[in-house]
Order: C-alpha cells, then structure tokens, then sequence
C-alpha cells in the first residue's frame, strides 16, 4: 500500500518511488493519473486498474500473482489508498490469504490538515464524505454534534458552501473549525475560526470554493454543567466517605 503525493510531487518518499520502480505490478485507482506521476520519476513499472467497482474480482486475480510469487503495489490517485479510496476489499482478501500487506506511509489529507489544525483534544473521528443529499447529510451531522472528538470531514468543491452551511447550523456558528484547502499546493490555505465565520470567508470569495478540502471541528466543549457535576461527584465521593 503504497501513499503518492496530495499535490506536491516534492512529498512522495525515496521509499514509495523505490517500491514502485520494483514490483511486477501497480494497482490503481486510476492509471491515467498514476501514469503521469510515474512518468515524471522516470518509472516503467505496468499497471493493472484497481477501482471500487471491479475490486473484488481484481483481489482475486492480484492474490493469483502473488502467489506466483509476484510482487503488487496500489496506489490510489493520490495520498493514502484506502483511505476514503479504494484498497480496504483488497488489503481484506491479502490478509485472509495469507501474505503480508506492507504500508508505505506518505502524505494523506487527513493527517496533513490535522497536523496543522492546532486542536488539543487528543482524541479524533474521521469521517470522510458526508452524504451528497442533504437531508442524509444533516441526519449523519445529528449523531456527531455532541462527541468529544475532533471530527474530520472531506468535501469536494462543488459542495463546500452548501456543507460549512449544514455544519455551522448542526454544530452551531460558534464552534471552532478549520478549513484546509489544497494542501501543498500553490493555493494553500488553511483558515481556522468559529464555523459561522468560515462559511461567511467561503461564501464572499469565489476562490475560496476551489479545490480539494479537509474540515475539521473541535470537539465539543466538555464542561457542560451536567458533566461538571458529575465530575464534582466523582471527586466528592471518595472524601466524603472518608469522613468519620
Ligand atoms: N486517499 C486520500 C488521502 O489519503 O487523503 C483521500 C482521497 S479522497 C477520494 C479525496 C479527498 O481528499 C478530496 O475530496 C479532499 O477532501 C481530500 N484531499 C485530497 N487532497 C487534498 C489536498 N491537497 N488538500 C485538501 N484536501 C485534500
């Protein structure tokens, strides 16, 4: 499983180009983009396509390679595969047949925009794509309002406004987020404050919906009165019964 750059060529590991100049064969999500990528490093490997419509039946004929004692590489279009993209069915079946699955780690959006999204909750749900429709998309919001976690969304740019929109109205305008855009790319942006404020940002500037986005929200505060109580309790407890 082999991660390729979310935008900067400059990002792809000595490792990840090492892997994919060895193997028998590529894995991809599509070979169009990953024939360019290997194309710039100079990189003649053949390729096989890897997508969400034929990956079981391509599991299955990539596990006959291997056991013919070839080596396989996947790469999805860009970052981590199987990291909302294709990989998961077929990481499954290598597993269940009985031969290694070896990560080569590189960028991934969600940890790039974590990385820079200054949360202290140490905790984190990632969530990918919300549903397109937004009666799913608000009812998926509903469960995930009140947990303790930062809480990782992608988006694609034709939904960015109506999504900040639907977030600012479920977690409420207040919230803290980030908004991180095009990650090492030229137009990297990466904006964090309350979710009303983002979506006004995105709103007022036509640039602003352009591109690959991460969103992410603090998690929810904890110190609501009921939980604070709970924790005076928690504390109160083992004094009281040490009272006479
Ligand atoms: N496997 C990839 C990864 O490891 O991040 C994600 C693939 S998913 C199909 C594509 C989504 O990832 C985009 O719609 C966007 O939400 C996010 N993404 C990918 N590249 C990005 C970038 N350079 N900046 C911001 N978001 C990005």
């Amino acid at each position: 499983m082999v991660a390729t750059p979310i935008g900067n060529l400059r990002d792809f590991s000595a490792r990840a180009r090492e892997v994919l100049a060895q193997v028998d064969v590529i894995a991809a999500e599509d070979t169009r983009v990953t024939g360019q990528l290997l194309k710039h490093f100079g990189i003649g490997t053949p390729m096989v396509s890897l997508r969400e419509h034929n990956e079981r039946a391509m599991a299955e004929k990539l596990i006959a390679r291997l056991a013919a004692g070839e080596a396989v590489a996947q790469v999805s279009d860009a970052g981590t595969p199987a990291i909302s993209d294709p990989g998961a069915q077929l990481v499954a079946a290598v597993h269940a047949a009985g031969y290694p699955v070896v990560p080569i780690p590189g960028a991934s959006a969600l940890t790039t925009a974590l990385s820079a999204a200054g949360f202290t909750c140490p905790h984190t749900l990632f969530y990918g794509f919300l549903p397109p429709k937004r009666k799913q998309r608000q009812d998926a919001l509903a469960p995930l309002v009140a947990l303790p976690y930062v809480t990782v969304f992608y988006e694609a740019p034709h939904r960015i406004l109506d999504t900040l929109a639907d977030l600012a109205t479920a977690f409420g305008g207040a919230r803290i987020a980030v908004m991180a855009r095009e990650l090492t790319k030229t137009f990297e942006t990466i904006r964090r404050a309350p979710l009303a404020e983002l979506a006004a940002f995105a709103e007022t500037d036509a640039n602003q919906q352009r591109g690959e986005f991460v969103l992410l929200i603090d998690a929810a505060p904890t110190d609501s009165p009921a939980q604070e109580a709970g924790e005076h309790d928690a504390i109160l407890a083992p004094l009281v019964a040490e009272l006479p």
